[in-house]
Formats: structure tokens, C-alpha cells, sequence
């Protein structure tokens, strides 16, 4: 019979105790990291927890949450039967940085093509500082080769044996999230791959999903915010 492993109270209060070591190790490497690409990672919030499903995971800040790191003692602490090695440690720290990175810098226009949390923009922040550009954990990853770009050009192949570093459920979060979230305003321009460019003339929330009217050129045409994101949300980023 397998049951879910539980942290005992004693545990948890040893793992409790490794946390400020941690946290230090994490402000050096993103202090080190945020010099060398001018970013402020290292002044973002680090949240630990006991999940065994989740390694770590990266949060924007939006309406309802605080930016924020989270790290799972879980893993993560000496105190644990298996802890992480500290290459795949460092590794994985790496892999939430670059998901802060991808969010927070400019990513040039030839690496946007693939949407998505683990896409190609993640995959480029990855190969610069050296993160296994791979969504799932396996022991020792952080000591392979890795060839950044035959990743990039690759779509993500979901190997169902290994365990996601950040949860599933934190993709579907983020996706919902972004569904909903309005990412335009009145009055932007958008470039749709079929009709071109556009201006946006209103905004509508809808539940799952956001509707926006835009006008190209004599047209008006009500379209889903889902359907621009891939040619437009990185290219915004890259204009600036
Ligand atoms: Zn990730």
C-alpha cells in the first residue's frame, strides 16, 4: 500500500531550522545572478512549506497575490531521508529564477515563439545562467550537458515518470490566471497573425476569459485575449 509520506512534528521543526541557511544560499546565488543581468530577484520574498508534490515555484504579482519564491523544505532540507544534492539545489533555485527572469526582462524576439510557462522565453533565461531547461525534476540533471538549442526549437515533452518541479496545478493556476487577467488596454495596438493591426476600442471581463473589441481599419471584431498573447505579449515586452 503506499501512502503519502507525512513530516512528523519533530521533522518539521528540524526543517524549520535550516531555513535561514537556505534563505541565505538563495540571496547569494540571486544576488549574484541580479548583478550580472541587472534584475532585483534577489529582494523578492522566499516562502518555504512542506509540500511533497512541489518543489518550488515562482509567482508574478497579481491582484490577488504577492510576488513571490516558494521552496518546499521537503526537499530542500538536509534533515529529510533523500535531500536534494547540492547541484540539483542550486539547479533548482536556477530554474525559478529563470521563470522570474522570463517576466522581468527583455527577451529577444526570436526566442517568444513558444508560449507558456516552460516555453521558449523560459528555456532562453535558462541557458544563460545555466539552468537544466527541463519542467520536471530528475536526480543529477544539474550535472548534464545540456543543449540549449535543440531545447529551444524542441516542444516540451512531458515524461509522465517524473515529477513536475512545479506543480501541475500551478501551470493550470497560471494559465486560468492569465486567461482572465485583461493584458490590454483601450486604445493599444495589436497585431493579430490574420488581420493585422489593430486597435483595441473596449474591454470586456468575461469568467474564464477576456473579450476585447478591436477595429482593423473599417472592421470591428470581437476576439478572445488568448489569441493575441503569442504574437503580441512578448513583442510588447521587446518594444520597450
Ligand atoms: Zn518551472
Amino acid at each position: 500500500m503506499s501512502k503519502t509520506p507525512t513530516i512528523d512534528y519533530e521533522k518539521r521543526q528540524a526543517l524549520l531550522k535550516e531555513i535561514p541557511i537556505l534563505q541565505k544560499e538563495i540571496q547569494h546565488l540571486f544576488s549574484q545572478l541580479d548583478q550580472s543581468y541587472h534584475l532585483h530577484g534577489a529582494e523578492v520574498p522566499v516562502t518555504f512549506g512542506f509540500e511533497t508534490d512541489l518543489l518550488g515555484s515562482y509567482t508574478r504579482p497579481s491582484d490577488h497575490e504577492e510576488e513571490h519564491f516558494h521552496f518546499s523544505l521537503c526537499f530542500l532540507g538536509y534533515s529529510i531521508e533523500k535531500p536534494l544534492s547540492k547541484e540539483d539545489r542550486m539547479d533548482l533555485y536556477k530554474h525559478e529564477y529563470a521563470h522570474y527572469m522570463q517576466y522581468n526582462m527583455q527577451i529577444p524576439a526570436e526566442y517568444t515563439w513558444q508560449p507558456g510557462h516552460h516555453g521558449s522565453a523560459w528555456k532562453y533565461c535558462c541557458s544563460l545562467i545555466g539552468a537544466a531547461p527541463t519542467p520536471f525534476y530528475k536526480a543529477g540533471e544539474a550535472l548534464l550537458e545540456h543543449d540549449y538549442d535543440k531545447q529551444m526549437k524542441q516542444k516540451t515533452i512531458f515524461h509522465q515518470e517524473s515529477k513536475l518541479r512545479d506543480h501541475i496545478k500551478r501551470e493550470r493556476d497560471y494559465r486560468a490566471a492569465e486567461g482572465r487577467n485583461v493584458q490590454y488596454q483601450v486604445g493599444e495596438e495589436i497585431q493579430h497573425p490574420k488581420f493585422g493591426t489593430g486597435t483595441i476600442e473596449a474591454i470586456e471581463k468575461l469568467d474564464r476569459s477576456v473579450r476585447l473589441t478591436i477595429r482593423f481599419g473599417d472592421e470591428i471584431k470581437k476576439i478572445d485575449q488568448k489569441w493575441l498573447v503569442k504574437t503580441t505579449k512578448y513583442k510588447r515586452f521587446s518594444d520597450r
